[in-house]
């Protein structure tokens, strides 16, 4: 039923574990580059994320955000490894208290143990000439980042990404700063996306401005029906279809309805 998958891209190597192979979304990706580890991967994967590690200790671990499928091993890498775990200012609170977990995200993930992690820089020097930028992508989570390493034109994308053509939105998502991020990250210098969850996007500056296009077509097209008076359901089936396992398996936090009503930020809703 879990997923352990190892794949490299030049200098990268990648793991993929999940409890559950199921879509892509339900299997988180981590990433080590040189000294380097970007995303830790699901507390209740550890095992196999320690062997994974044994063989390439990380001195540096870069969290994209803190939610447990990116941040979850961070206090156990810490402790076995010695490394340093750098996140933005925005996620050190709520890595060193921790946060409340829906039930879904219990059995998805596993709760990850407090974490106290140091401010990320600006610039991240890594070791074989490596030097990895930090870019500020809130939307998905405020305090979610990407890593660029502008030399070789990849980019990090913890959570930024995922899919071109998202169906769903976590309920504590902003739609808005997510599609204000995906303007300003392609202001940058990049072609391949390593994306915590899809993997290596080898056309990734095309696959975010396909995102981008879609999102703003989808906020069009849902304010055109919220105009002639459809309710937030009925924009929702008419664009997305009926809500499915998905929306039923998170009690609601993932939804299509939430993707139609961040289309409708600012907006009366009916
Ligand atoms: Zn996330």
């Amino acid at each position: 039923m879990g997923i352990l998958r190892r794949f490299a891209y030049r200098e990268v190597e990648g793991l993929r574990t999940g409890r559950f192979d199921l879509e892509v979304n339900t299997s988180a990706v981590l990433y080590s580059i040189g000294s380097a580890l970007i995303d830790t991967g699901p507390p209740n994967r550890w095992l196999q994320v320690r062997e994974f590690l044994k063989e390439r200790p990380p001195e540096h671990v870069l969290l994209t955000h803190h939610h447990e499928d990116h941040s979850g091993n961070g206090a156990r890498i810490q402790a076995e490894f010695g490394a340093q775990i750098l996140a933005h200012p925005a996620a050190l609170p709520k890595l060193a208290a921790g946060w409340r977990l829906r039930p879904y995200q219990h059995i998805f993930w596993g709760r990850p143990p407090q974490l106290a992690a140091q401010p990320v820089p600006e610039v991240v020097e890594l070791k074989d000439g490596l030097r990895l930028q930090t870019l500020r992508t809130p939307g998905h989570a405020d305090d979610l980042v990407c890593y660029l390493e502008p030399e070789r034109g990849w980019l990090f994308t913890g959570d930024l990404y995922i899919g071109s053509r998202p169906r769903y939105l976590r309920q504590d998502e902003n739609l808005e700063l997510q599609i204000e991020s995906l303007h300003a990250i392609l202001n940058h210098d990049f072609k391949v996306v390593f994306c915590g969850h899809r993997g290596v996007v080898t056309e990734g500056y095309r696959a975010i401005e396909e995102k981008l296009d879609y999102l703003l077509n989808l906020c069009e097209q849902v304010r055109n029906l919220h105009r002639k008076g459809l309710s937030v359901r009925e924009i929702t089936r008419s664009l997305l279809g009926r809500e499915d396992l998905t929306s039923l398996a998170t009690l609601g936090h993932f939804t299509k309805g939430n993707l139609v009503r961040g289309g409708l930020a600012g907006e009366p809703l009916t």
